[in-house]
């Protein structure tokens, strides 16, 4: 579902990705963990059209993601087929990033509406069913500030899950919550991946990693330095920086 190879990506002269190579099966969980600065938030944002990768390459679904290639050379995208790759990717972010002044059901459905132009009862019954998923159907015509963040969090969810996308994107979605309203989104994220949806999660929930996922890379300066099935690599790391890196974390 997403191949990476050598993707680069400068910020200037701050060189953030350095040639970052990794792959995710269709349906496979990928959990990405790293120092802070060391560029996974850049990664994600390159699968998702918001930072064009400057060199390597990058592909969803066998796709070339921004760019078109012929004869051995890049075009960029027109931007409506950038758009329509975009559109079936999901990501979630640690800022719920919800509309303030609209209900719970009305962020659900607004994407599917405007950008799918799905007809609105339509949209609305995919709405409930997804917010039954996620555990808040009695919320759907709250307010995201009368809810938890953790609440607000499963919303989220479910308005990216609203454009049934085939990718679903995670950046730390349980950073910015109290220790006690992570277990509620971890638990709707486990179930999704046990529903076959394709994910790459950047989290420091090493518990969700071992019992989730089924590879775990872990990034530092803007290279992956080690990868492998989670329970290995957090039994065994071999190199230092990982080592390093994780007894800070346990
Ligand atoms: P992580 O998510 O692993 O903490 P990021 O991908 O957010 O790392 O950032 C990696 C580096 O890129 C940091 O040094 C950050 O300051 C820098 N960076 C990220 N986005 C931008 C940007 N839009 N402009 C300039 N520098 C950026
Ligand atoms: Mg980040």
């Amino acid at each position: 579902m997403v191949v990476a190879d050598r993707v680069c990506k400068n910020f200037g002269a701050l060189k953030v990705l350095r040639g970052v190579s990794l792959e995710i099966e269709r349906g496979k969980v990928l959990c990405l963990i790293g120092p802070s600065g060391s560029g996974k938030s850049t990664f994600l944002r390159c699968i998702n059209h918001l930072e064009r990768v400057n060199a390597g390459r990058l592909y969803v679904d066998g796709e070339l993601v921004g760019y078109s290639e012929r004869g051995g050379k890049l075009y960029e995208l027109h931007p409506r087929q950038a758009a329509r790759q975009r559109r079936d990717i999901g990501m979630v972010f640690q800022h719920f990033n919800l509309f303030p002044h609209r209900t719970v059901l009305e962020n659900v459905i607004e994407a599917p509406i405007l950008v799918k132009k799905v007809r609105k009862k339509q949209a609305v019954e995919r709405a409930r069913e997804l917010l039954d998923q996620v555990g808040l159907a009695v919320k759907a015509d709250a307010y995201p500030a009368q809810l938890s963040g953790g609440q607000q969090q499963r919303v989220a969810i479910a308005r990216a899950l609203a454009m049934e996308p085939k990718l679903m994107l995670f950046d730390e979605p349980t950073s910015a919550l109290d220790p006690e309203l992570v277990g509620e989104v971890l638990g709707v994220m486990k179930d999704l991946a046990s529903a076959g949806m394709t994910m790459v999660v950047v989290t420091h929930e090493m518990g969700f990693a071992r019992e989730v996922a089924d590879e775990l890379v872990f990034m530092d300066g803007g290279v992956v330095v080690e990868a492998g099935p989670p329970r290995e690599l957090l039994a065994n790391p071999r190199h230092e920086r990982t080592q390093a890196f994780l007894s800070k974390l346990l």
